[in-house]
């Protein structure tokens, strides 16, 4: 390092220190996470932007998580999960997926905007309270090494960390493996889905205690049909798990929003 680099160095990390105490956000003015307007505090939206969010409050059914018009008591299920018997015990999700939430959403998975993770993760622990009560671990949908590599990250595995880090719920977000690569759930219906990740995941050899014997919270950005999150269930409950929850930042609420 020459001396030049060390004084210049030295003054940037004394002003840091400095902006630090002083309670100062020089380096990153706080800015909204979605909309980017300057707001007081950092790490969350305007009130405007938040005005246009939807999130997802009772009544909801009490095993898909889907929102209900009127309140049918708290232990009330929807027609399609009183027919159905899947692998995950219960979904929550923190936002209805539509263009509000799409706006934060799209960001985070392909823009590298992680800077909303500790956001989402507090909508989230809020959202799925009582099935964080309920875990022994968190963990996340793996994506497929390809295109881990395109995208340097899984935002599934940000979120679980982040959820780990605001809840203290421990997080280990390699559970699962993706073995098979799968083509865009987009535009299939939800028995199209279901066959397109059939067999996509497998259990991480080196994670197999911990999986045996927990209850595992499953973590992803967004729930379309549940198809996904189905399969990781099925996949970590054919490995041990003894129960899986998931929870998810966003769900479609309406059959228009599925993309
Ligand atoms: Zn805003
Ligand atoms: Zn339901």
């Amino acid at each position: 390092m020459t001396l030049f680099s060390a004084i210049k160095n030295t003054t940037a990390a004394q002003l840091l220190t400095r902006a630090a105490a002083l309670g100062l956000d020089l380096v990153i003015p706080p800015r909204c996470l979605s909309c980017g307007i300057s707001i007081a505090r950092g790490g969350d939206v305007c009130s405007a932007c938040w005005r246009t969010l939807t999130f997802i409050d009772r009544p909801i059914c009490n095993r898909c998580g889907l929102p209900f018009e009127i309140d049918i008591g708290p232990q009330a299920l929807c027609a399609p999960c009183l027919g159905t018997s899947g692998r995950v015990t219960k979904f929550r999700a923190a936002l209805a997926y539509d263009e509000a939430s799409k706006q934060l959403v799209l960001p985070f998975k392909h823009a590298d905007r992680l800077d909303c993770a500790p956001a989402f993760a507090r909508w989230m622990a809020r959202a799925g309270a009582e099935l964080l009560g309920r875990s022994d671990l968190i963990t996340a949908v793996p994506l497929h090494s390809k295109r881990l590599l395109a995208r340097r990250y899984n935002q599934a595995a940000v979120l679980a960390l982040a959820i780990g880090a605001e809840t203290g719920v421990p997080a280990v977000p390699d559970l699962l493996v993706r073995i098979r690569a799968t083509p865009s759930q987009g535009g299939l219906s939800h028995e199209g889905r279901r066959q397109n990740v059939r067999g996509a995941f497998a259990p991480n050899p080196s994670r197999i205690d911990r999986i045996k014997g927990a209850r595992i919270l499953i973590v992803d950005d967004v729930h379309t049909t549940g198809a996904s999150l189905e399969e990781a269930a099925r996949t970590l409950v054919g490995a041990g798990a003894i129960q899986v929850d998931a929870l998810t930042l966003c769900r479609v609420v309406r059959a228009t929003d599925m993309g």
